[in-house]
């Protein structure tokens, strides 16, 4: 009997996860298991254990072991998948992951997530979930000019949000002797030295594909410039190890670069230190060292990818497999951290998660979901072709995800409110959703006066509010004149007539909906203080997050329509 339940739990889990391509849920597997097999009602408390074990052990698989696993002992449940369900697009294989893969985001904590981000770490991610393996999140904060204190937490923030895969976390602060001392053995293997040239001059000769004389220094001389490098006998600037590449490499910029280099200010906020690698450095060192088997990055790495590569055959070092995908342009919003930092310092931004910002904090208070942006990236997947990302496409995504559950409400922008004669006492019953009659009704009352949208009614001679009755309209002189035109909706129809929001006078919240072309204020139904933190539709507006709702004052973050 327990054995039944067992199989039956697993195969359930398996095709959960199948199906969403993550971790089985555990109330959709029990659910799922009892609503097909009644006979186990009786036993539900028992279920919850079972089904973690079923669980943890599906979610350890990858997505193609658990296809395999579901096609061996359920296959029907399988086949029902591709059946029902549009499947989540494929993307390219990776070459060499058929057993599994190590993979890594990497972001400079300078400030948190935007979108650009988003698409490194989900591409990624999706590749971990689609082998199986590791998935190592590196805080690249080396570089004590570019980290933001309290990036950290927002990275760790957004990582979360995000619902990455992430299993295992390092800080390359933390692994600064490693750097140091793997700098100490490519000197000594004669594939770095210290320069002490001025920068402007070993530019030039570098762009004559000259030597530099520090080139020439022995392995002794260097050592000694690197340990003075480290005893804090330099300064910022006069210093730099350098590796030895090609001086002759067509592109000027592969010339023996920076590997290491001195920063006396500003202070690292997590390590006492003055010596840092460059990226460059500390990026080849650590996909080594972490076991980084495939990296999925930017064309605007490529570069990167020629200089670590000499690290690699430095060492002898096995490279990990590169694929570089097109650039990405985002329109609309502000991304560059710099430019945000200082419109949040000018007041021109109210922060981070501002609706003009590009932030995955400011898409997340729009109400955009994490799942939205997850499949909007898979979408644009990893092809080299430089693309322009689409809004639209995102919207579509977070629309499909919030429309079933998003409450309808009317909202009343610039109301004017009006007398109308001659109507009757009316209540109107308009569905919270309409496709989910269980979720009930707001229920309206008007009693004659209403408050009407200005810029619906201007210049119409008639309108129908909706779910309630259709009005008339006329400008005598000064004064609009308004009255009661009947019930029905093929009257309407017949005159075109259009079908507008409206709420009973004196019943609506001051509601702000914020949004990139500008606030749009007004009134909105009471009913919407309960909806705090969760997505709604005005009607006829679009789809809006409820931010706040104290003290009789509801403010919205528009989303899309
Ligand atoms: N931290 C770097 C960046 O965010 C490196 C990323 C990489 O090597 O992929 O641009």
């Amino acid at each position: 009997m327990d054995a039944d339940l067992e199989h039956l739990l697993l195969i359930y889990a398996l095709q959960n996860a199948v199906k969403h391509d993550a971790a089985p849920k555990s109330g959709t597997v029990i659910g799922t298991v009892l609503g097909k097999h009644p006979e186990f009602r009786s036993r539900a408390r028992e279920l919850g254990p079972l089904a973690g074990k079923a669980i943890a052990e599906v979610a350890a698989m990858s997505q193609a072991e658990r296809k395999n696993r579901l096609e061996t002992i359920a296959p029907e449940l399988l086949a029902e998948l591709s059946e029902t369900h549009e499947h989540v697009r494929q993307l390219p294989a990776l070459e060499g992951a058929e057993n599994g893969v190590v993979m890594r985001f990497a972001p400079n904590p300078s400030g948190p997530l935007h979108l650009g981000h988003a698409r490194a770490s989900i591409l990624n991610d999706y590749y971990v979930r689609r082998y199986g393996g590791r998935y190592v999140l590196r805080i690249e904060d080396t570089d004590p000019k570019r980290v933001d204190p309290e990036a950290y937490e927002m990275v760790r923030e957004d990582i979360e949000w995000l619902g990455l895969g992430i299993t295992d976390i390092v800080y390359q602060s933390d692994r600064l002797d490693i750097y140091y001392d793997l700098c100490r053995k490519l000197i000594e293997i004669g594939g770095a030295y210290v320069c002490v040239c001025d920068a402007e001059r070993f530019r030039e000769l570098k762009l004559k594909g000259k030597e530099c004389p520090c080139r020439e220094q022995t392995v002794e001389e260097n050592l000694e410039l690197w340990q003075r490098m480290l005893e804090g006998g330099f300064y910022e600037g006069d210093v730099t190890v350098r590796v030895k590449t090609d001086l002759a490499h067509p592109d000027p910029a592969m010339r023996d670069y920076s590997a290491m280099r001195i920063v006396n200010a500003p202070l690292h906020p997590r390590v006492d230190a003055t010596v840092f690698p460059l990226m460059n450095f500390s990026v080849a060192v650590d996909d080594h060292l972490l076991g980084i088997t495939h990296v999925i990055r930017g064309k605007d790495h490529i570069a990167n990818t020629g200089r670590q590569r000499y690290i690699f055959e430095y060492f002898g070092w096995k490279p990990p497999v590169y694929r570089h995908y097109g650039r990405m342009g985002i329109s609309g919003v502000v991304l560059s951290t710099s430019g945000m930092r200082e419109g949040i310092k000018s007041g021109l931004y109210t922060g981070w998660d501002d609706v003009h910002l590009g932030t995955l904090r400011a898409i997340a208070r729009r109400g955009i979901e994490a799942e939205a942006v997850r499949n909007a990236m898979v979408d644009i997947g990893i092809g080299e072709t430089d693309i322009s990302f689409s809004w639209e496409n995102l919207y579509a995504k977070n629309k499909e995800l919030v429309d079933p559950k998003a409450n309808r409400y009317f909202f009343v922008p610039d109301p004017v409110e009006v007398t109308v004669a001659g109507a009757p006492l009316h209540s109107a019953h308009a569905a919270l959703h309409p496709a989910d009659p269980s979720r009930g009704v707001r229920t309206l009352v008007a009693e004659g006066r209403v408050l009407l949208p200005k810029a619906d009614i201007e210049g119409r001679s008639m309108v129908r509010l909706k779910d309630l009755y259709n009005i008339r309209l006329e400008q005598v002189g000064d004064v609009l004149e308004v009255s009661y035109a009947g019930d029905s909706l093929e009257d309407a129809r017949r005159e075109k007539a259009p079908i507008i929001q409206w709420l009973p006078a004196g019943t609506g919240l001051p509601c702000t909906i914020l949004r990139q072309e500008g606030d749009l204020s007004g009134l909105c139904e009471p009913l919407v203080a309960g909806e705090a933190d969760r997505v709604v539709q005005f009607e006829r507006i679009g789809f809006a997050r409820i931010d706040s709702a104290d003290g009789g004052r509801v403010s919205a973050y528009f989303a899309h329509r």
